[in-house]
């Protein structure tokens, strides 16, 4: 069976396989950490549950990085100035996280 539409695993990030128990129900596991994705009836919903995991870790991830950036750029103090190209930065990642209380 092909692991090619399989994401990486979100914990570890090396490659995941589906596997098929005894009752013919599928699910996803990493092949290093043995992280496993619920089981499901069908290989492609198997194979979405562990998708999604993996791709809801990546985002947690990248929110994290960009919350830890956002306050290295703008300590508390002075607002935001939106024509210097650090101001830029601060309101892309404050869109990006959905911070909109700059007014
Ligand atoms: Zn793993």
């Amino acid at each position: 069976m092909s692991n090619s539409e399989l994401l990486a695993c979100p914990f570890c990030g090396c490659e995941a396989s589906m596997h098929e128990d005894d009752e013919g129900r599928y699910w996803a596991q990493c092949d290093m950490c043995q992280a496993r994705g619920d089981s499901a009836q069908f290989v492609d919903n198997a194979e979405q549950w562990w998708n999604m995991r993996a791709t809801r870790t990546q985002l947690d991830e990248l929110r994290a990085a960009l919350v830890e950036a956002r306050k290295w750029l703008c300590p508390p103090g002075p607002p935001i100035n939106p024509s210097h190209p650090i101001g830029q930065t601060i309101l892309m990642i404050d869109k990006a996280l959905g911070v909109t209380s700059h007014e």
